[in-house]
């Protein structure tokens, strides 16, 4: 039995304020029985694990450095972050992907360097809206986490946990219909299984895109669908904690 895991990333919305009032707020009210994890901006890790300190509540960042130390301006390693006390990184995140060369590649570059720091990285994968309707969206996700799965060692790729995110549902409101992402995760899931057919059954792939308190559950209920990745809905507790409790 795998346990659920209900993820927030808050992307680029944070203040201290803000900060404390939201983890304040989620504190305050019953856990849910999935495991909850939030992924605040760099600047606000420490205040954010500060607040969560005696809680169940996992604290992850929202990219790492794909070096180890040295000259590399503006980046964050993962022995920085572990240091700090983050659990989690997300790596390969579609606005990354989009915005900023994200590579198949530096991914896994990026994931070593986590695995190394004993944090767990969560990869995100998922087609684009012309991808999916191209008929590629097995493809464009294959290539994605394929590099990985060759690349890791098993006790590596026992630690990963793997998002899908369409980058169509992503913000947008759309959300893959169940049926859609358990195809995918089924599929995702078939392709570790390649490699180990233990390690496939114990490993968490995570839904993301548009997921909210009244589309979550029938989602989580898919078999291969162990949780779940929000953007916009983990900045509202009650939203957040609502997708928590229907994992
Ligand atoms: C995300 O950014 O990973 C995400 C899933 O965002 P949203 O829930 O807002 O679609």
């Amino acid at each position: 039995m795998r346990q659920k895991l209900v993820a927030g990333n808050w992307k680029m919305h944070a203040s201290q304020q803000m900060v404390t009032s939201l983890l304040e707020k989620m504190l305050s009210k019953q856990a849910p029985s999935a495991k909850l994890l939030v992924f605040p901006p760099y600047p606000y890790l420490s205040q954010a694990i500060q607040i969560l300190a005696e809680s169940n509540i996992g604290v992850g960042a929202q990219d790492c450095s794909q070096a180890e130390d040295g000259a590399y301006t503006g980046e964050v390693s993962a022995t920085m972050l572990a240091d700090l006390g983050v659990s989690h990184v997300l790596l390969g995140h579609s606005e990354r992907r989009q915005y900023h060369s994200e590579t198949d590649a530096s991914v896994v570059e990026k994931a070593k360097r986590a695995l190394a720091a004993g944090i767990i990285p969560v990869i995100c994968v998922g087609e684009t809206l012309a991808q999916r309707e191209a008929g590629e969206t097995n493809q464009v996700v294959s290539q994605q986490l394929t590099p990985l799965v060759k690349q890791l060692s098993l006790a590596q790729l026992q630690k990963v946990v793997v998002a899908y995110e369409p980058v169509w549902a992503i913000g947008t409101g759309l959300t893959a219909t169940p049926e859609q992402a358990q195809e995918v995760h089924a599929f995702l899931r078939s392709l570790v299984a390649k490699v180990d057919k233990a390690l496939a059954e114990k490993m968490l792939f995570l839904y993301g895109g548009s997921m909210k308190p009244d589309n979550a559950a029938s989602l989580l209920k898919m078999p291969d669908i162990d949780g779940g990745l929000i953007g916009g809905a983990s900045l509202d507790a009650d939203q957040f904690l609502a997708i928590g409790k229907a994992a």
